[in-house]
């Protein structure tokens, strides 16, 4: 009680907008700590440099993210050495470079990992993200606020991971690169009985040489599949500025023959510009084309329809057909490896081919999905950059 009328014998001398302001100030100072609170929350450390006055704050788990001896970093010029000692050599010129530019140009914000000595003697990861808080007008950075984040168990993960997955391409590649020599001599060799010792064994023998050609043939086919897989990555060109309509007239060349016999129609209108891997976006072409020929409707013709058109920074691609269609229930299922609906006898494959479409695809930043109706067609929709 009394306190509260302290207060307002002390306010009494103030106009109203001063207590206004007075009160606005202190609910600043609140909700800054307030807002320093719930940073610390969220295990980022928060930091703060003014390069006029250079002055610079640091909050407590910044400090100890960096790996600071101690939270009080009174001048710039402390925190700059203390960051540097422990900074990792191979990192800090390209911190300080980022730094120098971020100051300089106009950029809203700079993001910069790097890595510190950690107490074990070895190095941890860490991400900073500075946001410019003033400019001054020429277009300095007078002041910027920024957050750190220990950052270092999602890099070792990644970077576990990309070894592991390294390990595996290498270990299909080379698997099936061994395998093709051994098999090669197989299936020419059981060719070759089959040949010259057809109707001078029993029929069981025929028999029994024929499924040893069509099961190596078929082994053949699967490793010749795998290695397409393993190629998307190791024969990957950069992205360039490619004509779509130039890729399709070249795929509808090569599939001049298959197209023909299915009796097939192709109507592709004009497509525009995309960052492509031109090799690579014909496979895509080749392979969802090469699907709506062979799931084609035992009624009618195959009937298949490109189109494209700009979606925000992409080009949306459409490869219509009137085949057989796929229910709802498989539509993501497709598209992983070996995935196949149907057996050897109805329809010859590997499942292999919509998996080395979504592989490209997605080296090329895109997505892809079916859209499809059993009994009338299905539409295989994919997105590429936009050149
Ligand atoms: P494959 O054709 O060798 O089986 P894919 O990966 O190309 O392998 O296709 C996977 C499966 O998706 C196919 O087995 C088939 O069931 C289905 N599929 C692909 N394209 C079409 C299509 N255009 N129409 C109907 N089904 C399709």
């Amino acid at each position: 009680m009394a306190g509260a009328l302290v207060l307002w014998q002390d306010v009494t001398g103030c106009t109203q907008a001063e207590r206004e302001l007075a009160r606005y100030a202190d609910d600043l100072r609140g909700s800054r700590e307030q807002l320093g609170d719930v940073i610390e929350a969220t295990g980022a450390g928060f930091y703060q440099i003014a390069l006029e006055r250079m002055e610079g704050t640091i909050s407590r788990r910044g400090a100890e993210i960096l790996g600071f001896a101690t939270p009080e970093m009174p001048s710039l010029f402390e925190i700059m050495a203390e960051a540097q000692a422990r900074m990792h050599p191979d990192d800090l010129q390209g911190v300080l470079g980022s730094f120098m530019t971020f100051v300089e140009a106009e950029t809203e914000r700079n993001e910069v990992e790097f890595r510190v000595r950690s107490l074990d003697g070895g190095w941890r990861w860490v991400l900073a993200i500075s946001t410019s808080a003033k400019r001054n007008a020429a277009g300095r950075v007078v002041m910027l606020a920024g957050f750190l984040f220990d950052i270092d168990e999602r890099k070792k993960a990644e970077a576990a991971l990309r070894r592991s997955n390294e390990e595996l391409q290498r270990f299909a590649y080379m698997a099936s690169h061994d395998l093709q020599e051994p098999l090669r001599s197989l299936v020419s060799f059981s060719q070759l009985l089959e040949r010259r010792y057809r109707g001078r064994l029993d029929s069981d023998a025929d028999e029994y040489i024929a499924f040893i050609v069509e099961g190596g043939n078929r082994m053949q086919r699967l490793i010749e599949d795998l290695l397409r897989v393993s190629r998307v990555e190791t024969t990957a060109k950069p992205l360039e500025p490619t004509n779509s309509t130039a890729v399709v007239a070249d795929v509808e060349r090569a599939m001049e023959t298959s197209l023909r016999e299915a009796g097939a129609t192709l109507e592709a209108g004009d497509l525009p510009m995309v960052r492509a891997d031109a090799a690579q976006l014909e496979q895509v072409f080749m392979n969802l084309i090469g699907n709506a020929i062979k799931y084609r409707h035992p009624d009618r013709p195959p009937a298949i329809r490109i189109a494209a058109r700009r979606v925000g920074p992409m080009v949306q691609f459409a490869v219509q057909d009137n085949g057989i269609g796929i229910e709802p229930e498989y539509h993501d299922l497709i598209f992983e490896m070996f995935r196949r609906l149907h057996t050897h006898d109805e329809y010859e494959g590997t499942g292999i081919g919509l998996a080395v479409v979504l592989k490209i695809v997605e080296r090329h930043g895109g997505k892809v999905w079916v859209e499809s109706t059993p009994g009338e067609g299905s539409t295989f929709i994919f997105t590429l950059p936009a050149a």
